[in-house]
């Protein structure tokens, strides 16, 4: 490919797409709405300026005049689909957590680990101790591997700070990573992550930390702008459904719809919280019950599923058949964190959804594209190949879309453009 020189616009048009996954039509995707992929097949898109111009079939937008005077890109029979949008990550962490990897293996529970001082508040202890340098270039790499795995907008939240200082470092990390690299960054507070080692010995020490989170935490970050989203883990060992209401009450008082962690290890009822409070996203799901489902079924709160984090663990998968079944808008997200969903493939996320939640690759894909970009705000910007929308697109190296979820393990995308640039490239092609 050339480069675009000076200030003239720069045009692209891409040909030779054996299946064009345009993902065009109705949003949010319910029901059997959610297999509707929109296949253009020998498709071809035009873009204009980091933009769609238009998209069709080769025929059709090679007769467009602009698409003669464009740089060409042939991509020799792949398949074409928007670029994944990632709507769960903990981006910004320290470091793996490999050791509690192999005492879980060895039969250790995630709660026994957390209650030993691992887990959560392990990473908390080393984000606190790292520089804002160490982080930064620790999350380029994880970006540059989220990239080279079709995903072009993320999902970021904090939560392994837990004290004012260390929340606004990771926040402030967010927004000049977001400044700084090609991948969309949209930031979420999560200091609700868990109660901070400091305050569990603390009498009343829960309710001191809520009060922080409320009013001080919250209120600063809204007041620098540095998130869009407030989350909360409500689950045992974590917040109670009451804490939950109150810490994100305070959020949407500042501006910062939430989204929340629900129903992951045990029910406590944060599904229904999460609707009744109108939340963008309810995230994890393993245990809801049938009225849960219900509700999320009537509800405009996407349903999260996050099968990284239940097939790193070995825990049960949420009931996807069932969500689709009542009309939930199903979302695949990687959960990208170092305790319990290690990885920043989304090509794995679909193969995890396709063989354990049983939903067709189709529904997989737009669970992963255009439902994650309803959850974020951002369907009308992200999420499907429409005129318009922005040039955010993945090539992956298969004559049909059904062999992204198929191949497992390995590495198929072969080239990501974010707004209409190429962030990543396989070699030797
Ligand atoms: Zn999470």
């Amino acid at each position: 490919m050339g480069h675009n020189t000076g200030g003239l616009p720069s045009n692209l048009l891409i040909t030779g797409a054996s299946q064009l996954l345009t993902l065009r039509g109705r949003v949010p995707r319910r029901g059997k709405a959610l297999s509707e992929l929109g296949i253009v097949k020998n498709g071809a898109v035009l873009i204009r300026d980091g933009m769609i111009a238009a998209v069709g079939s080769r025929a059709d937008i090679e007769s467009l005049p602009e698409a003669r005077t464009a740089e060409k890109l042939d991509v020799g029979g792949r398949v074409v689909l928007p670029g994944f949008v990632d709507s769960h990550t903990h981006l910004i962490h320290a470091a793996s957590r490999a050791e509690e990897y192999e005492l879980k293996i060895a039969g250790a529970s995630y709660e026994e680990i957390a209650r030993k001082g691992g887990g959560i508040l392990n990473s908390v202890k080393k984000l606190r101790a790292a520089t804002a340098n160490a982080l930064k270039k620790r999350a380029h790499r994880a970006l540059q591997e989220f990239a080279a795995h079709g995903t072009t907008t993320l999902e970021a939240k904090s939560g392994y700070g837990l004290d004012l200082a260390s929340e606004l470092k990771i926040l402030r990390l967010q927004r000049e990573l977001n400044q700084e690299q090609p991948l969309e960054i949209v930031s979420t507070f999560l200091g609700a992550h868990v109660v901070p080692a400091e305050y569990r010995t603390k009498p009343g020490g829960t309710e001191r930390y809520v009060a922080l989170l409320t009013e001080t935490l919250i209120p600063d970050v809204a007041a620098d702008k540095l998130a869009e989203f407030c989350d909360v883990f409500c689950d045992r060992g974590a917040f109670s459904r009451k804490d939950s209401k109150r810490i994100l009450e305070a959020g949407k008082k500042s501006g910062m719809l939430p989204r929340i962690h629900a129903e992951q290890l045990t029910r406590t009822g944060a599904t229904q919280l999460a609707v009744q409070l109108g939340a963008a996203s309810c995230d994890h799901l393993e245990q809801v019950n049938k009225a849960d489902i219900r509700a999320l079924g009537k509800s405009n709160t996407v349903a999260t599923l996050l099968p990284g984090c239940d097939f790193h663990l070995g825990l049960k998968y949420a009931p996807a058949r069932e969500l689709i079944a009542a009309g939930a808008i199903v979302a695949l997200a990687t959960d990208y964190n170092p305790g319990t969903s290690p990885t920043m493939s989304m090509p794995m996320i679909l193969s995890l959804a396709c063989t354990q939640l049983r939903m067709s690759p189709a529904e997989a894909i737009a669970a992963a594209t255009i439902n994650a970009a309803y959850s974020l705000l951002r369907d009308n910007q992200i999420g499907s190949l429409e005129a318009g929308k922005q040039a955010d697109i993945a090539v992956f190296e298969v004559d049909d879309y059904r062999e992204i979820p198929y191949y497992f393990g390995v590495n198929k995308c072969w080239m990501t453009l974010k707004r209409g640039r190429p962030v990543f490239q396989k070699a030797h092609t």
